[in-house]
């Protein structure tokens, strides 16, 4: 790295991973470890997104609700992500169709903008400044030049479940992308990005407000799921609650094996660069979010004149300033212009996906809860599964039910994290050969471009200068060959066919 990591200076991020986000966090709740023992409505394990907005909802419906978490709030994925807010999920949509039929795969996809809606109106509604919602869409970009499958693509997402998407041909992306790697894009207009510790914190705030009690530094240890009120054990104290919500995602390791192993764990790394003053606009002239591929992808936005970028997918977690190196180097090769850039701090964050890559959502026993597995796409679904499971678990809603199809499934323990792996260098390694063949025929159609242009110049140079004939002129040049001629440089055609 060129700098030091931005590192925390007063004790609201202590606990915290050095990060951009950090740096620039609001205040948030700074709540005590539990050291007594409690009886609540519902006790939530996790204070990420996914338990927080959970925990939020049902104490709105006006049951008690305390909150264990092992960090700090967000201090797991949830507040290192990038942001980008967007419908959908991990999963791909025609996979979803495929598997669970196109009227629940409809439903589910209206689930998923819930989502996205309740993340725009808290913001709106709790006026969370501090969470900096910014629009301009998503641009998801091909590196691989196929327009056929992009508009494709674009059209079933439109017709299939009305979402708000355009294809952009290969010209219009590289006037806001200045890069020779990318080609035709899907613009998403409503989706947008946001400061993703900052949002947590503010729902944090919001759900103290509405009477949720968060401990941080309390991991739940262990857990007695059968009777009427369950029983966790925490280091100092229990709690004893009528129902519970799993909401530790990957991290929830011990408190139920059997569980954690339906996930495969992931591990993606960001870096925030410093400053790029104006030269940033001479790479980058869109404000949204833009994502560049399934899988050895890159994931970026701006934040003023910062780039956020994040990339690399690890089983196991790497050293986040390594794989940072690694990230400068495709910042580098994908826009040169920017030159050397100075990156000021790297990180990692684990997510778990199950072997479906849809949420896990829904009643595992009676009282006991799961929201988890949002894995790469978890603003919106944290969002969507805090609150099916608040009017389920208050009002009896049975909407839990259109996740269904996508059971637990065992994911193979370290079996299963070598087939990830595996899985994810093949369809990464199968995605940058098609890019590379991308770039290699347009860099050898430009050539015959090139050829085409400068045979054109050739014969004009050689007509202008020759004395006419009268004769007509050989087949093929003239009318085609006038506008190469012309970008070749050649004089333009001025009407009555004389040269400027
Ligand atoms: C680098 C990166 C970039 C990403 N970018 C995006 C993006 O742009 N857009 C998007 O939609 N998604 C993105 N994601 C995914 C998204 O961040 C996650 O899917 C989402 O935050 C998961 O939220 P969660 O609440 O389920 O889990 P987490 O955020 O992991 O929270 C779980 C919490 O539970 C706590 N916990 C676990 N076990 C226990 C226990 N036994 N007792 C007490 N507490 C416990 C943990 O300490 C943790 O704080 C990204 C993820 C990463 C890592």
């Amino acid at each position: 790295m060129d700098t030091a990591d931005l590192t925390q200076t007063d004790d609201a991020g202590a606990g915290y991973a050095a990060t951009y986000f950090t740096a620039t966090m609001a205040a948030g709740p700074r709540c005590a470890p539990l050291q007594f023992d409690l009886d609540v409505d519902v006790c939530v394990v996790g204070a990420g997104l996914a338990g927080l907005t959970a925990a939020r909802e049902i104490a709105r419906r006006g049951r008690s609700v305390a909150v264990l978490e092992g960090g700090r709030i967000a201090g797991g994925a949830s507040g290192r992500n990038i942001g980008l807010v967007m419908p959908g999920f991990a999963q791909d949509p025609r996979r979803i169709v495929a598997r669970a039929g196109l009227e629940r795969a409809r439903v589910l996809w209206r689930l998923s903008e819930a989502g996205v809606d309740y993340i725009r109106d808290t913001i709106a509604e709790a006026g969370l400044a501090d969470a900096a919602l910014s629009g301009g869409g998503f641009l998801s970009v091909s590196k691989i030049d196929d327009a056929q499958t992009v508009e494709r693509t674009a059209h079933f997402l439109r017709t299939t479940f009305g979402v708000d998407c355009e294809a952009w041909p290969t010209e219009r992306v590289r006037a806001h992308l200045k890069s020779s790697h990318y080609f035709q894009a899907i613009h998403f207009r409503d989706a947008f990005h946001i400061h993703p510790l900052n949002y947590a914190l503010g729902l944090a705030r919001l759900a103290e407000e509405a009477g949720v009690r968060i401990f941080e530094n309390t991991p739940a240890l262990a857990m007695d799921p059968v009777g009427v009120r369950k029983r966790i054990q925490t280091p100092h104290a229990r709690v004893r609650a009528g129902a519970v919500v799993l909401a530790g995602g990957v991290h929830l390791g011990g408190l139920m094996p059997a569980l954690s192993q339906t996930l495969v764990p992931a591990t993606r790394y960001v870096v925030a660069t410093a400053p790029l003053g104006a030269q940033v606009a001479d790479a980058i002239d869109f404000a949204g979010g833009i994502g560049d591929g399934v899988f050895a992808d890159s994931h970026y936005r701006l934040a003023g004149d910062r780039l956020i970028w994040s990339g690399g997918l690890t089983v196991r977690e790497a050293n986040a300033r390594r794989v940072g190196r690694r990230l400068r180097r495709d910042i580098g090769r994908i826009f040169p212009q920017l030159g050397k850039v100075e990156i000021e701090s790297a990180w990692a964050g684990t997510f778990g996906y199950a072997v479906h890559r849809m949420p896990q959502v829904g009643e595992m026993v009676p009282g006991v809860w799961i929201a988890s597995g949002f894995g790469q796409h978890g603003l919106n679904t944290t969002a969507m599964a805090g609150n099916i499971l608040a009017r389920a678990i208050v009002e009896g809603s049975r909407t839990w039910l259109a996740f269904e199809p996508f059971e637990l499934i065992w994911a193979g323990g370290s079996a299963g994290r070598l087939v990830a792996r595996l899985q994810n260098l093949l369809l990464g390694g199968q995605e940058r050969m098609a890019a590379r063949l991308s770039r290699r025929r347009e860099r050898v159609k430009s050539r015959y471009d090139m050829e085409d242009a400068q045979r054109a110049q050739r014969l004009w140079a050689q007509i202008a200068t020759e004395p006419s004939t009268g004769e007509p002129l050989p087949a093929g040049v003239g009318a085609a060959s006038a506008p190469a001629a012309a970008e070749a440089g050649a004089p333009p055609m001025q009407p009555g066919g004389t040269a400027a």
